[in-house]
């Protein structure tokens, strides 16, 4: 139940932030999204025994998923199949609505799909305690917020009782260097709206950062959208894959450099897997991968 709480904490940022115009009323709207979609949590299961808590990464398996919002939306998947091993980066990628978000939801549990199956570390996602499951899933969103407060507050926020050693670790694992040089007050800085704005792709690193601090079995990440320049294009990419020698990491991925370094890509089309492999692979064999990789990605 802690465990949940701290993540429905992180996951929404400060009432205050909700009246800050623009960008804060979009993150406020999210939020309100993932409240709604909390509150429709399934109960959670009794726990199983022979439960192990390592932290050894996990590998996830989709068995012919079906699955609609309500009974009276349209099936979002209808019969998806696709495998990630354990360790290792796996790119979704697919035309808008092509269903890619409602995998990690589903991941997530925050919805029961109604029929196949799921499995997580080889395990029915059913069958995980919802606060374990969760616990072993490190989720970070397209555009995630930075809190008010330093940015040493924004990094722990998740996971309080970490080293001094494990944080900076994850500060140099995420490229985050230079931006604790580059602050007046380095880590004790305060950002977000009340501080030293944070660049899009610096937000994001901020964001895997602490996730990473809570040493995720599976990584969840969204990739940004937003136009990075040149450097912070090369260092999101450059920590996506070195995340991915430790954990397994699955990304929505909206950039051409994120799937060229994928281990293997998987492509969804109108709620179903269309064709999985690597770039070099798709590039020869499947049209709408190739259109997708001719506009570079950031416009699906
Ligand atoms: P995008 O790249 O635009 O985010 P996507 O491939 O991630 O698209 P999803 O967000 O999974 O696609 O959406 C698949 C379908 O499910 C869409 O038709 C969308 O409108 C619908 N959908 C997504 N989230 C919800 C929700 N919370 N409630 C109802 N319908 C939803």
């Amino acid at each position: 139940l802690v465990a949940f709480l701290l993540y429905l904490f992180y996951l929404v940022p400060p009432i205050g932030q909700l009246v800050q115009g623009g960008v804060q009323l979009q993150q406020g709207l999210a939020a309100m999204k993932r409240i709604k979609e909390i509150e429709d949590l399934p109960a959670e299961p009794a726990e199983p025994t022979g439960v192990h808590d390592d932290a050894q990464p996990v590998g996830v398996r989709f068995e012919d998923v079906v699955f609609r919002y309500g009974e009276d939306r349209p099936i979002v998947h209808q019969g998806v199949s696709f495998e990630v091993p354990p360790g290792g980066l796996t790119a979704l990628v697919g035309p808008s609505g092509a269903g890619k978000s409602t995998v990690f939801a589903l991941l997530e549990r925050f919805y029961e799909h109604q029929s196949g199956r799921i499995l997580v570390g080889g395990r029915d996602i059913r069958e995980w305690p919802l606060g374990e499951l969760r616990g072993a899933l490190g989720y970070v969103e397209q555009d995630a917020p930075v809190l008010a407060g330093t940015l040493r507050e924004n990094l722990l926020f998740a996971a309080p009782d970490v080293t001094e050693d494990e944080l900076l670790r994850a500060v140099t694992r995420t490229r985050l260097d230079d931006l604790v040089e580059r602050l007046p007050e380095g880590l004790e800085t305060a950002v977000g709206h009340r501080g030293v704005l944070l660049s899009g792709g610096e937000r994001q690193r901020v964001a895997i950062a602490r996730a990473l601090l809570r040493k995720p079995r599976l990584l969840l990440l969204d990739e940004a959208t937003s136009q990075l320049d040149a450097v912070n294009e090369l260092r999101l990419r450059e920590v996506i894959s070195e995340v991915a020698r430790e954990t397994t990491v699955l990304v929505i991925a909206h950039r051409l450099s994120t799937v060229t370094n994928a281990d293997r890509i998987v492509v969804m089309e109108g709620g179903g897997v269309r064709a999985v492999g690597t770039h070099a692979s798709l590039v020869g064999a499947d049209e709408l991968y190739r259109e997708l990789a001719a506009t570079q990605f950031l416009v699906s």
